[in-house]
């Protein structure tokens, strides 16, 4: 199947060319044709997926044949809902670069800064608004955006948005759409209150459902560091100047934790940034600015500002804490290993950690090589698992596999020396 095969229109067929899209990803193949005969669609689908392009080409297409008003500015046709800044202004990007020989004009508006430059483009009038939902609703009850001509809404990543508690909010917005409209709807998961929410925005919906290419955790070359907690900012460095890569990305499980990573890193001369939710927006943009052109080489990110960040090329995602919740650590070492890229990812677990390895483990469905051979290895005995945050869920796309051993004794073709062994609920790594 090409993208011609799809009937995508010439203009948005030359700039996937210049992207170098040869082929469509399956949610792409499987929701292009039901979006273009103007259908409904409810899509289950992750990040790393293709899914933005899933959405964005058919609303191109359709706003380009159909070119809305004769006369006076334009109003704005196709609305899509995100839940994070980042998120936005990555949709955002891919209408630009999806659309660039349409003529079809965007914007992106989200909150935590100031809004002059926001409604002076909403003022010059826009095809498709990409929007948080907070900002959104600001700027409408300002009286600066009518949803009165939007023909196409999509609501993207609708579970992340009931996490963040967006959904008196999505509510509100939802109540402002024209009924004659086509909606889309996509979550990386479909728990009861999401089909539930899903019910009251889509008509009669075509149902979409596609996992990642591979599971992440095959394409990831991952291995796990037993560490004691206060030795973990001496791995980090030690890691980071050994493995070399050109694009790390750190995740910590708090904002302060991050900031403290940055600063160590730059006593040993490393250059980092952090994104989390207490950075300024301008600051989040630079710093990940930075990060996506390469002149900044290491961006250490809380779980929240880093979801469905999407950089070209990330090499090595570092957990330097391992997150309580499994899924997470799938999202997080998701980050690397996207579109056809394979990556590697890295966990540090102290003690306390032990416990989540376990979930982890399970939910991944098989085990993570363990490093022994580095300076702080950790001996010490398990400690009993820490309080759950939140209940277990059954494993995901169990597959028994054996443990796996990073390929050719290096990671992404560095000078990697570790010898890792298979991990399991006993803490000892002797053979
Ligand atoms: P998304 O799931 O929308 O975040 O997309 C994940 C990544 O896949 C992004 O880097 C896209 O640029 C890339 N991508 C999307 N569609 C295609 C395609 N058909 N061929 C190659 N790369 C793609």
């Amino acid at each position: 199947m090409t993208f011609n095969e799809l009937g995508i229109i010439e203009p948005i067929l030359r700039s996937l060319k210049e992207e170098g899209y040869t082929h469509p990803t399956p949610i792409q193949e499987q929701s292009i044709p039901i979006l273009l005969r103007g259908k409904d669609l409810l899509g289950c689908a992750q990040t790393g997926t293709g899914k933005t392009a899933a959405f964005a080409i058919p609303i191109l297409q359709k706003l380009y044949l159909d070119k809305g008003p004769a006369k006076g500015p334009r109003k704005i046709r196709a609305l899509v809902i995100t839940p994070t800044r980042e998120l936005a202004i990555q949709i955002a990007d891919s209408f630009t670069v999806y659309g660039k020989y349409t003529g079809i004009r965007n914007t992106v508006i989200f909150g935590g800064v100031k809004q002059g430059s926001q409604t002076d483009a909403l003022r010059n009038g826009v095809d498709v608004l990409v929007a948080t939902p907070g900002r959104l609703l600001d700027l409408m009850s300002q009286g600066y955006i009518s949803l009165s001509d939007i023909q196409y809404s999509v609501l993207d990543e609708a579970d992340q948005m009931l996490d963040m508690g967006f959904i008196h909010d999505i509510k509100k917005i939802i109540a402002k759409l024209p009924a004659k409209r086509q909606s889309l709807f996509f979550s990386a998961t479909m728990p009861p209150a999401i089909v539930e929410l899903s019910t009251k925005i889509l008509g009669d919906p075509e149902k979409v459902s596609v996992t990642p290419e591979k599971p992440t955790a095959d394409k990831v070359e991952q291995a796990v560091y037993f560490v004691d907690k206060s030795s973990k900012p001496k791995l980090l460095v030690h890691l980071l100047q050994k493995e070399n890569a050109y694009s790390t990305l750190v995740f910590s499980r708090t904002k302060h934790g991050a900031d403290r990573i940055v600063k160590e890193l730059a006593k040993s001369g490393i250059e980092a940034a952090a994104i989390h939710g207490n950075k300024s927006q301008n600051a989040r943009q630079r710093a990940l600015g930075d990060f996506k052109n390469g002149s900044m080489g290491v961006l250490v990110a809380t779980d929240i500002a880093a979801r469905g960040i999407d950089v070209d090329k990330l090499e090595l995602v570092i957990n330097y804490d391992l997150p309580n919740v499994p899924e997470t650590y799938v999202h997080r070492i998701g980050r690397t290993g996207r579109a056809k890229e394979s990556g590697v990812a890295l966990s540090f677990c102290d003690a306390e950690e032990r416990a989540y390895l376990r979930d982890i483990q399970k939910l991944i469905g098989q085990m993570v090589p363990v490093v022994t051979e580095h300076p702080w290895v950790d001996d010490s005995p398990e400690l009993p698992p820490a309080k759950k945050t939140q209940p277990q869920r059954p494993p995901r796309n169990r597959r028994p596999s054996p443990p796996q051993r990073p390929k050719g004794g290096g990671f992404g073709g560095n000078n990697y020396s570790g010898k890792p062994k298979r991990s399991g609920g006993s803490p000892r790594r002797s053979a």
